[in-house]
C-alpha cells in the first residue's frame, strides 16, 4: 500500500487563467456597477487588464477580482471614487496591503461578498454558454501540465477556490483529461486547510506520501500552522502567482520547496 497522493492547487498551478479572470470580472463589475464603467474607454480598459496580471498574486477568491478592476477605475477616475483608499493608492500598494483593503472597500462600496460570488459565476456561467469556445480560449495551461495529468501514476486531486463546474470544463476542454468529480474539491467544500485534514484521514489514503502543490504563499503559510497537516510536503510553483518578495519569504521556510514548473510535470510521473 502507499503511493504518492497530489493535492493539487487549480489556477496558477495548472491553469493561467488570469486573462480569463480579468475579462471575467470587468463584464461582471459593468453590471453591477454601471455608472463606474459607463466612462471607462477601451485604452483605460487595456490598462486594468494589464495591471489585473500585476496584482493577480492577491486574489484568494474570484471575486475578489470585480474589487480589483474597479478599485483600478477609482484609482484613474476621481469622480467616480466612493472608497476613501482610492486617493494617490499605488498598485504596489495594493499588493502589499490587500488584505486590509479589501474589508474597507467591501464596506464603504456597501457591498455583499456572497452576492458578488454569485454575480461573477453567473458571468461566467453566460460566457460558457454563449462562447464557450472563446471563454476556453481565455485561459491556458502551463507548458507540460495537461500531460504531466494525463500520464500521472500519482493519485491526484484538485484543491482550488475556483467552482469545482469551472476547473472541470478547463481540465476536460483544454487539457484533455477527466478529473472525477470527487477528487475535484472547489469553492464551497471549506477551507484547503479542512480539504488537506479530510483527505489525508481518508481510509484509503493511509500509507500515502502527501503532498500539497500551491501558488500562494499565504496558503502554505495557513496549512504550517495547522499540526495536524505536519506529514504534508508542501511546494510554492515559482511559475504561478506570487511575486519575488514571497518567493523570498518562502526560501526562508524550511518546510517549503520551491518548485520550478518543469521539475512539477516530473514529480507527477
Ligand atoms: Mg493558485
Amino acid at each position: 500500500m502507499g503511493g504518492d497522493l497530489y493535492a493539487l492547487d487549480f489556477d496558477g498551478v495548472l491553469c493561467d487563467s488570469c486573462g480569463e479572470s480579468s475579462l471575467s470580472a470587468l463584464k461582471a463589475a459593468k453590471i453591477r456597477w454601471p455608472w463606474v464603467f459607463e466612462r471607462v474607454v477601451s485604452a483605460l480598459e487595456t490598462w486594468i487588464v494589464d495591471q489585473m496580471h500585476v496584482v493577480r498574486p492577491v486574489v484568494e477568491t474570484g471575486y475578489e477580482n470585480l474589487l480589483l478592476v474597479r478599485l483600478l477605475v477609482e484609482i484613474q477616475v476621481p469622480s467616480v471614487r466612493k472608497s476613501s483608499v482610492a486617493d494617490g493608492l499605488t498598485i504596489e500598494a495594493i499588493l502589499e496591503n490587500w488584505s486590509k483593503l479589501k474589508p474597507i472597500i467591501l464596506k464603504e462600496w456597501d457591498e455583499d461578498r456572497d452576492a458578488l460570488i454569485n454575480l461573477f459565476g453567473r458571468v461566467r456561467d453566460e460566457w460558457i454558454e454563449n462562447d464557450l469556445s472563446g471563454w476556453i480560449g481565455a485561459n491556458r495551461f502551463y507548458p507540460g501540465v495537461a500531460d504531466a495529468l494525463r500520464f500521472a501514476s500519482s493519485q491526484l486531486y484538485i484543491v482550488t477556490t475556483k467552482q469545482a463546474r469551472f476547473a472541470d470544463a478547463l481540465l476536460r476542454e483544454l487539457a484533455g483529461v477527466t478529473i472525477p468529480a470527487d477528487r475535484i474539491y472547489g469553492l464551497g467544500t471549506g477551507p484547503k486547510v479542512k480539504v488537506l485534514q479530510q483527505l489525508q484521514g481518508m481510509p484509503e489514503h493511509e500509507g500515502f506520501s502527501l503532498h500539497f502543490v500551491e501558488d500562494r504563499l499565504a496558503t502554505l503559510k495557513n496549512v504550517i500552522k495547522e499540526p495536524a497537516l505536519d506529514g504534508w510536503n508542501l511546494y510554492l510553483g515559482r511559475w504561478g502567482y506570487n511575486t519575488e518578495k514571497e518567493r523570498e519569504e518562502a526560501e526562508s521556510i524550511p518546510r517549503i520547496q520551491l518548485l520550478d514548473l518543469s521539475d512539477f510535470s516530473k514529480k507527477l510521473k
